[in-house]
């Protein structure tokens, strides 16, 4: 019996408000760099930046 395991990288992208501190984690878009200001906060007006960028690989 042979298996074949499909490998599947999802790449995230975990935003952090400079402002409140929440932390949105959302996937990868293209343009993503990281430590860069890119929108503003759902809970205030602060920005927020991204923090970390990294692929989940789940195996189906
Ligand atoms: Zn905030």
């Amino acid at each position: 019996m042979i298996f074949s395991k499909k490998k599947i990288t999802t790449e995230y992208t975990v935003e952090q408000c400079t402002k409140c501190g929440t932390i949105t984690k959302r996937k990868f878009h293209q343009g993503d760099i990281l430590f860069t200001e890119i929108s503003h906060c759902h809970s205030c007006d602060g920005l927020t930046r991204i923090e970390k960028i990294f692929g989940e690989t789940v195996e189906q």
